[in-house]
């Protein structure tokens, strides 16, 4: 991404070379900002009717220096009660570099603490969808062109900031394109507010569905503009999401949530969190006699993901989704065993080297991943490594099942052990949950999150998933492995020591759920991290011990999360609809009101599993979205369906 190019007036005002115009008026950025954008969408008593749980939702054009959202921010604190929310999304073309943004922050001493938060989260130039939290308040940061960014989002916003350069200096911002996604944002009581009334604008307003007022502007400007929704919300653009093929099912919730959710993985963990941070009273389901007992129950996990250098779906979701992990990484308390230790990725064949250097000009930035020389890796991980490789500064491991355990304790989660859930029926808009002692339980909504154990539920049998078996092999630290200061991944990988300890991995039994520890398996992870690190002497060592445990896998490698519809009825429907030349707007999905799924994350479940949470219970509640459209129908767990329908189709009409 291209960075801001700025230059500074004599008081510290900044400008961008690119567009020609300051940031906000010379030196009185923070005045400006209250008056045109705070004050204008009555944001002092909008925060302060809010009820508790209630989310408020802003969206601004032009993050910039960030200082309207912490002028928001720090209202919301002073105004709103303790436990309502405020989702504040934004975007930005041309980020400030990190340290000049310190540097501009400076002249705001009254917002020192809030900027000190915000620089310790700013996100690396990824381009598309950033999330950042500050307890109640978040912030969707989306890196890109406002118009693209805007339509795939998924959200109901409160308050408009239109902000932006001019439009006589930034006309290509202010375009028909971008109104089209505010009126389709946009719904009864939204407002919005502007530093400009210049004619693009007024216009494009009053056709997003906008009723305006003009007052004077601030300074020397002269107008300024408020607008209130009375139009019809989407009433301008195209019904439904441009990029997608499915229909996006969110949920609106009147009142507290009951919700179950079933499996004490790193999956259903996260997921409960989520829900218990928004209110919702939270069941967790384990069938076994303590919670992470599966595939997330290694001493010691990876933070990782394999990226491609240039972004594609998959990259995209798993490099948002690692940005999040390594900042829940960092922040973990002692008493979780972890270390942000670093993590190489070593490119150990010319089809890994190929693939490295794609890096050097990839869409990837530095701060998240780096190509380093083997020289390079050898100082970063203290042992002698042959091969060059991509170097996550901020990657590391964590213990999942400490994790998990903390977690509980944390949010105190609500956990059923030996209980074992075998059915689930819907009746009267709630669910009801059979355990295997036929102990009946009722909830608003149920969140599968049992791995390949999905596949024993009627509503998702049918879903295309896999098991993996995978095991682990334990070693008595050496004199060599002792030096061993980063996480290693090649085809295995190899933790540094902890507790005396070296843990090295993992195996893939493909198609089976065979949890026994085996020596062939032990060997096979010797001789493979052997001849990527032959300083470590590995084919020397006797395992002390093992660990097996099954992962689930998609056809494509991407977790299922979303909600679930009712296949039989779909596939009928879907019939129907195609005789008929119905789209998917006049025959929607049959969705299972309130069932949702949370599976298939493989072996990068310490990356995918914290955002999966955030975006699911984000569709649960009725919250923005912290992911783009499109990406949400690559989660689905209906896609597999819809592709193979329309595969059939396709072939049936040949
Ligand atoms: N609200 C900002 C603040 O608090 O500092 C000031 C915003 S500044 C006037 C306008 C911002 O919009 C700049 O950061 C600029 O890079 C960004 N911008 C301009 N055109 C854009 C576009 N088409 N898409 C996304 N961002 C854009």
């Amino acid at each position: 991404m291209k960075k801001a190019q700025l230059s500074f007036t004599d008081d510290g005002t900044p400008c961008s070379t690119e567009f020609g115009d300051s940031y906000f008026s010379k030196g009185e950025g923070v005045a400006e900002t209250e008056f045109v954008f705070l004050q204008q969408n009555q944001l002092e008593q909008r925060f302060a009717q809010l009820a508790p749980q209630q989310n408020f939702t802003i969206a601004e054009t032009g993050f910039g220096t960030g200082l309207s959202f912490m002028l928001a921010w720090q209202l919301f604190l002073q105004s709103a009660s303790k436990h309502s929310r405020l989702t504040f999304i934004s975007c930005e073309k041309y980020p400030i570099d990190k340290h000049q943004l310190a540097q501009i922050h400076q002249q705001w001493p009254q917002l020192a603490a809030l900027s000190e938060q915000l620089l310790a989260q700013y996100p690396p130039s990824l381009e598309g969808f950033h999330l950042l939290e500050f307890g109640q308040v978040r912030l969707l940061l989306m890196y890109g062109d406002a118009q693209q960014v805007y339509s795939e989002l998924s959200a109901s916003v409160d308050a408009w900031f239109l902000d932006g350069f001019s439009p006589a200096l930034n006309a290509d911002m202010w375009q028909p394109a971008l109104f089209q996604q505010i009126n389709r944002l946009s719904k009864k009581g939204t407002t919005a507010a502007t530093f400009t009334a210049a004619r693009i604008v007024k216009d494009g307003l009053m056709g997003a569905g906008f009723k305006l007022t003009r007052s004077q502007g601030y300074g020397r400007k002269r107008h300024k503009l408020r607008g209130d929704f009375i139009g019809i919300c989407g009433a301008t653009t195209q019904q439904g999401w441009p990029s997608s093929e499915l229909p996006i099912h969110t949920r609106i919730n009147s009142g507290q949530q009951c919700v179950a959710v079933i499996g004490a993985g790193i999956a259903g963990i996260c997921t409960a969190v989520e829900l218990v941070k928004r209110g919702c009273q939270v069941t967790l389901f384990e069938k076994q006699s303590q919670a992470a007992t599966g595939g997330s129950g290694n001493l010691q996990g990876a933070v990782y993901a394999k990226l491609s250098a240039k972004l594609n779906d998959a990259s995209q979701f798993y490099s948002q989704a690692l940005i999040i992990a390594q900042r829940a990484l960092a922040s973990l308390p002692e008493t979780v065993p972890h270390q942000v230790s670093g993590l190489v990725q070593l490119a150990h064949n010319d089809a890994e080297l190929k693939k490295l250097n794609a890096f050097l000009s990839g869409d990837i930035p530095s701060e998240l991943a780096e190509v380093k020389t083997a020289a390079e890796l050898s100082e970063l991980t203290g042992v002698a490594i042959e091969n060059p490789g991509l170097w996550f500064a901020n990657g590391g491991w964590l213990s999942p099942s400490a994790l998990i355990q903390h977690y509980i304790v944390e949010h105190s989660i609500e956990l059923k052990t030996n209980t074992e859930i075998i059915q689930l029926a819907q009746q009267n808009k709630q669910w009801t949950l059979t355990s295997a002692d036929k102990t009946e339980y009722r909830f608003d909504q149920v969140v599968i999150a049992t791995a390949v154990d999905a596949l024993k539920f009627k509503q998702s049998a049918h879903l295309p998933i896999n098991k993996i078996a995978g095991q682990v092999s334990y070693l008595k630290t050496t004199e060599q492995t002792k030096q061993l200061r980063a996480v290693i991944c090649s085809d295995r990988y190899i933790m540094p020591n902890h507790n005396e300890q070296v843990i090295l991995g993992s195996t893939f039994r493909l198609k089976s759920d065979d949890i026994s520890v085996t020596e062939q398996d032990h060997q096979q992870n010797l001789s493979a991290l052997d001849a990527r690190l032959p300083a470590l002497n590995l084919a020397e060592q006797q395992p002390t011990g093992g660990r097996a445990g099954v992962r689930c896998t998609s056809p494509d490698y991407l977790p299922l999360v979303g909600s679930l519809c009712d296949a039989e009825l779909f596939e009928q429907q879907f019939q129907t609809s195609v005789q008929r030349k119905l789209t998917h707007r006049q025959a929607p999905m049959p969705q299972l009101d309130g069932l949702w799924l949370n599976i298939a994350h493989g072996s990068k479940g310490l990356c995918s599993a914290p955002y999966c949470g955030k975006i699911l219970a984000a569709l649960m509640t009725g919250e923005p979205v912290p992911l783009q459209a499109s990406l949400i129908n690559k989660l689905s767990p209906n896609r597999f369906q819809v592709r193979n329908m329309m595969r059939a189709q396709r072939q049936a009409t040949k």
